[in-house]
């Protein structure tokens, strides 16, 4: 009997799956999908990932190269997760090693095994170790320094901790233990037990809730989606919580994507407090073991409760009961760079496979959820009023054409402003640009602050006291004169925040002001300390970007102030008007509690735009119909499928010219596929780099992804010219 054939997915941009023979020797019984195996990739030896057992293979058998070793005994992702990435691949059309690496942690993809989580003991001093540091020896500084922190430590000490304080802690630790002045013990509360729990009151859910509640754990063995409408504080969260708890009284387990954990720390606090499970947290900001092991918990079902980001929806689990979404609408759960996947929509695919409820949670659903609730693919639950008898917080319109503009803000919201404040309430003004101004102007030569490597205007960030190019990061110092004339007669036009700071400060000077963007958070804990501020209450004005508009709850505000709707109503792209409305809403779900409610004022020149009246006077679900009836008219999206090729290179003309080859190929037999371009994309040079694109169009998305699955490999085979970088985004959520 032959051997099998490994097909292996090797992290590698190739577009294909590699065969390999089993190690020599290696007992043929234990293989199977999911396995890692090391294996000899050109010169290198690399982890890749066994996807199927196969019998036969296109290559010469001689040829194959055998596998080095197999990493695993058991399976690292679960049947699920690996059809998941499969099904991605295909509808991606992305490298299958790209696309195992996203959903592997950095660890296991550099070869570590992938043992359970079993926490490792703790150490802690002995009274022998006590005494020893009473000695004032000089021998063995790093044994000392170790006794010491370990003396610090009266519930003991975490090993990985200790690899901070000293080199080789390991070793340190041996020698102090032979010596019996320091020891390791288990852990009192192992995290794999029970936390002590303490459940909040449970709160009487109002009709609206119960009903979502119902409907959802009636269905709780099937697969279906569920897409929940809330206005921000009518009670979504509260929703999740009696979800996960009949969930987990299952014995299930239950995972939640949202946008940003960092800016979202109240749903997590709100968690903990509430459900008695392990909870693992996965984001970003972790370090690669901490990583790993919050992925084995949820893997090995240690963790019932599963909280992440984007690239959590690849998050292995034992029992799986139920998906969550929160703020489903957000951008960020497309991945921009590389792999280019949507979680949200990821998560509907697992939850389809799985045979489990999907929830997606929005004050503010995507067009695209939308849709599919209007076309009863999704059921629709809403939860229309806020709970508690609050009501929402009214939005007016405030003209500002012909108005007096002070630095963009108009007198009428001046004033209204400085009512509120003699209040002794809180005003939040909203600016989605950071910096003092979006352009350097030279008033004598008409010089403008012109990035070196982008089609773009560099930014002043007066405190700073630098020109920023927010696309490609590059910044220099700000000079007194112009660079082109030596004039000193430059001018800042436009409104960043930084601007508004300054402008406040002079109208208002007996007024604390807080502005919460990229700059003024840069620093660790800066975000919070500045949030500890507004909570303490009283007289204050908020300035914010889009981070004041997420997670964070200011109930001493009365006044919100959208600064320029203007931008968003006219932006370059078909989903601005979206975006901009989605802002809208989410600034205006920060303000106000039941006794006291903000109202929100926009400013624009364009008070009479349909799109902004709808909103404003009959809320976000009829903007919704009125958006998509729109779409529906210009045959745009979720009304067509779309897939984006684009292409970079140093020279504009060789990415154009790749582009006009993809085209010609893509020009035989395709009636049902809608090309338009090669055309520069609206910044045409980024970072330096030129960048064009090909937008593909289809009525259905079968044909489109039909159409992809040839082009693509053709496009693999003929493209040559390695100067050309280029990618597909299917489903692209920016046309840049
Ligand atoms: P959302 O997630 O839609 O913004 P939350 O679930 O956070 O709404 O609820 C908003 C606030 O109302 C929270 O402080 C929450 O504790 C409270 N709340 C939720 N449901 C109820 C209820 N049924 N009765 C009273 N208060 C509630
Ligand atoms: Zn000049
Ligand atoms: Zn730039």
């Amino acid at each position: 009997m032959s051997s099998p054939i490994l097909r292996v997915a090797v992290p590698s941009p190739l577009d294909r799956i590699f065969d390999y023979l089993p190690p020599p020797g290696c007992d043929l019984s234990i293989l199977r999908p999911g396995l890692r195996v090391r294996v000899p990739f050109g010169r290198r030896h690399v982890v890749g990932f066994l996807l199927e057992l196969g019998t036969d293979t296109t290559f010469d058998r001689a040829a194959l190269r055998p596998a080095l070793a197999v990493l695993d005994t058991e399976a690292v992702l679960p049947a699920d997760v690996l059809a998941l990435l499969r099904w991605a691949c295909g509808y991606y059309h992305h490298p299958p090693g790209e696309v195992f690496a996203t959903a592997l942690p950095v660890l296991l993809r550099q070869g570590e095994p992938a043992k359970s989580a079993v926490p490792a003991p703790l150490w802690r001093i002995t009274a022998a170790g006590r005494a020893m540091l009473a000695t004032e020896s000089r021998r063995a500084p790093s044994q000392k320094r170790l006794l010491d922190y370990l003396a610090h430590c009266p519930d003991g000490a975490e090993p990985e901790n200790l690899r901070t304080v000293v080199r080789d802690s390991a070793a340190i630790l041996r020698a102090l233990q032979a010596k019996g002045w320091a020891e390791s013990f288990d852990r009192p509360t192992p995290i794999l037990s029970k936390p002590i729990f303490t459940p909040q009151p449970s709160l009487e859910p109002s009709a609206a809730q119960a009903a979502a509640v119902a409907t959802i754990t009636a269905e709780l063995d099937r697969f279906q989606v569920f897409l929940l409408e809330g206005v921000t504080g009518s009670g979504k969260t509260e929703v999740y919580l009696r979800l996960i708890e009949a969930v987990l009284a299952r014995g299930r387990q239950a995972l939640i994507l949202t946008p940003e954990i960092g800016l979202t720390p109240q749903l997590l606090s709100r968690f903990r407090e509430r459900l008695p499970g392990p909870l693992a947290v996965l984001h970003s900001g972790l370090s690669d073991r901490e990583r790993l092991n919050a992925w084995l918990l949820a893997r090995d079902g240690i963790a019932q409760i599963v909280v992440g980001t984007r690239s959590a929806v690849f998050t292995p689990l034992q029992a799986p009961g139920i998906l969550i979404v929160d703020e489903e609408h957000d951008a960020s759960f497309k991945q921009q760079e590389g792999f280019r996947y949507h979680a949200r929509d990821l998560m509907v695919i697992r939850g389809r496979q799985l045979g489990i409820p999907v929830v997606l949670g929005s004050a503010t659903p995507a067009l695209e959820s939308s849709h599919n609730a209007q076309r009863a693919r999704y059921h629709l639950l809403r939860l229309p009023d806020r709970v508690g008898g609050g009501t929402k917080a009214p939005i007016e319109i405030l003209d500002v054409r012909r108005q007096r503009m002070n630095e963009g803000l108009s007198r009428p919201l001046l004033e209204r402003m400085r009512t509120h404040l003699d209040r002794n309430e809180q005003v939040l003004l909203f600016l989605n640009r950071r910096g003092f101004a979006p352009i350097l102007l030279c008033h004598e030569c008409g010089w403008l602050s012109q990035c070196r490597h982008c089609d773009a205007r560099m930014t002043l960030h007066l405190r700073q006291r630098r020109l920023i190019c927010h696309h490609c990061g590059d910044s220099r110092s700000l000079d007194a004169a112009c660079p082109l004339c030596g004039s000193v007669d430059l001018r800042a036009l436009g409104q960043g925040t930084e601007r508004l700071e300054t402008t406040l400060r002079q109208e208002f000077p007996e007024t604390d002001i807080t502005r919460i963007d990229r700059d003024s958070t840069r620093r660790r804990g800066s975000l919070e300390t500045l949030l500890a501020d507004i909570h303490q209450g009283g007289r204050r004005i908020l300035i914010g970007t889009q981070m004041l508009a997420k997670g964070h709850h200011f109930p001493e505000v009365t006044l919100v102030g959208i600064v320029d709707a203007d931008q968003g109503l006219h932006g370059l792209d078909f989903r601005s008007g979206e975006r901009m409305a989605q802002l809208i809403l989410q600034v205006a779900g920060r303000a106000g509690r039941a006794e006291k409610p903000g109202v929100v004022v926009i400013q624009t020149h364009h008070p009479d735009h349909p799109l902004l009246h709808i909103l404003v006077s009959e809320g976000y679900p009829a903007f919704a119909v009125a958006a998509l009836a729109e779409r529906q008219a210009a045959w745009l999206p979720p009304f067509a499928y779309q897939a984006l090729l684009r292409a970079e290179a140093d020279d504009p003309e060789r990415a154009i010219a790749f582009l006009h080859l993809a085209r010609a190929l893509a020009d035989s037999g395709t009636e049902r596929i809608e090309i338009l371009g090669p055309a520069p994309a609206p910044m045409e040079r980024r970072a330096g780099r030129y960048r064009a694109h090909l937008l593909l169009q289809a009525g259905q998305r079968q044909d489109l992804h039909r159409f992809l699955e040839d082009w693509i490999t053709q496009l693999r085979a003929k493209h040559t010219d390695r100067q050309v970088r280029w990618s597909l985004d299917v489903d692209p959520m920016e046309l840049f």
